[in-house]
């Protein structure tokens, strides 16, 4: 009996090491072309996007943050939280109390970062596992005194290649090994600027290379063996919208520049005013048709963009497509940062791996609940935030979800058939008590015989 029992207890712990060994820590990377607006996927030819998007899933409008700015919504990925809630309320920003100015040059400052905590801080937190980077806005910031352990210093001019090499490098060899990596890269965003969305002819050649970048990370994946358990989110931070030098918003013909200070200028504009805040109100406020103006205790609760000290008193919102301007003429082709109801404004985003449906496509969700998504992936506790998990487990395989038309075609179809089984039960039921039609016993003449003579 004793051995029985040592034999069972030793089997146990034999089983549960098995089972760790086996059962490595899932890994997910994330990655963000700039700038990638949803419907260039309809409108353009992407034979390697599209091969990903056939063994994983694809969601075709991910509604991100106001402002649909760069820095604001690569943060709200990775902290599920909107601008007024993680601090990075603009890609330049000035705090009124510590008189301190943020710009996309000028980031380096954990001060505009620490109001939240992103995914890479919270993955490191775990034991035993590390994050990498291959640049993320605020992954080269020790943000929360912490960054990826692997990571590399923002620089436009640095390959994709260079960086694609490294975050593989960092997801192989790395001990503890790297279980969350970010890869960032510039386009389609800088040619957006440039030559404007409805610019077919260069968008299909510079779409064309973010395809073939695509191609070249799925190939490298493949041949490092990294492909089948690594989980890859492929996804951006904001569309694109055409400008034109006929929209312009130009502010100096309507209020003297010397009583506000512009902390930032166009699609949204932040003012602050160094006068009376209602008289510079009063004058942005009759300047244009085609702009918002907006005090801030009335900016709309549909932005989530009021509650923060980097909010200045006034902002100015242009319609899409508009520029505001300070007496210059159009300084770009293409532009974001408009509202984020609007469809231009919005990414996609394709996913594949163990953790993600194959051949999966989903109408919409919204960039903050990217993050809980992440977080479950990860086994990660995730920070309070915005996002809602619910609207991602479709694209998971270890969730049970249902959409709206699935469900309502199972309700019907359920209906039918009790209905049907119900209408057959009846008829049967009334086939079965249905009495006979009573007719007379035929007497035959001989039948009054007697049966025993
Ligand atoms: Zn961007």
């Amino acid at each position: 009996m004793k051995l029985l029992v040592i034999l069972l207890f030793s089997g146990l712990i034999t089983g549960c090491r098995g089972n760790s060994s086996h059962s490595l820590p899932p890994k997910l990377l994330l990655v963000s072309f700039d700038g990638f607006r949803a419907d260039y996927l309809q409108n353009y030819e992407f034979p390697h996007l599209q091969n990903f998007i056939k063994e994983g899933v694809l969601v075709e409008h991910v509604k991100n943050v106001f402002i649909t700015k760069t820095f604001p919504n690569h943060y709200s990925i990775v902290t599920g939280l909107y601008e007024e809630s993680h601090g990075i309320v603009a890609n330049s920003m000035y705090d009124v109390i510590t008189k301190k100015h943020f710009s996309d040059l000028d980031d380096k400052d954990p001060f505009w970062w620490n109001e939240a905590v992103p995914i890479w801080v919270t993955n490191q937190l775990q034991e035993n596992r590390s994050s990498a980077a291959a640049m993320w806005p605020g992954t080269d910031v020790p943000i929360h005194n912490t960054t990826p352990s692997y990571f590399m210093n923002y620089s436009s001019s640095v390959s994709f290649e260079e960086r694609l090499n490294n975050i593989t490098t960092w997801l192989i060899n790395s001990n503890p090994p790297v279980t969350f990596a970010t890869l960032y890269w510039e386009e389609p965003d800088a040619s957006g600027h440039k030559y404007g969305p409805e610019d077919k002819e260069n968008m299909y050649r510079v779409l064309k290379e973010i395809d073939d970048l695509i191609g070249e990370l799925v190939h490298k994946l493949k041949v490092l063996g990294l492909w089948e358990n690594l989980n890859v989110i492929i996804t951006s931070d904001h569309g694109m919208t055409q400008c034109s030098k006929d929209r312009l918003i130009n502010l100096d013909r309507c209020i003297d520049n010397s009583s506000y200070a512009l902390i930032d200028l166009t699609p949204v504009a932040a003012v602050l005013p160094k006068i009376n805040t209602t008289e510079v109100y009063n004058k942005l406020k009759v300047c244009s048709p085609h702009m918002n103006v907006y005090l801030k205790e009335d900016i709309p609760a549909r932005f989530h963009y009021q509650h923060n000290n980097r909010i200045q008193p006034i902002i100015l919102v242009a319609d899409e497509g508009w520029t505001i301007v300070l007496n210059k003429s159009l300084p770009k082709l293409g532009d974001h940062g408009y509202d984020n109801s609007l469809s231009s404004m919005h990414p996609f985003l394709a996913a594949h791996g163990p953790a993600f449906h194959k051949g999966y496509k989903h109408n919409t969700i919204n960039s903050v609940d990217i993050y809980p998504m992440m977080c479950h992936i990860l086994g990660l506790k995730p920070h309070p935030n915005n996002g809602t998990f619910g609207h991602t487990k479709c694209l998971l395989v270890d969730q049970w979800c249902i959409n709206l038309p699935e469900a309502v075609g199972i309700v019907i179809g359920a209906l039918l058939v009790l209905t049907t089984l119900t209408g057959l039960i009846i008829i049967m039921q009334n086939r079965l008590s249905v009495p006979r039609p009573f007719s007379r016993l035929q007497l035959q003449e001989d039948d009054d015989d007697p049966l025993i003579e």
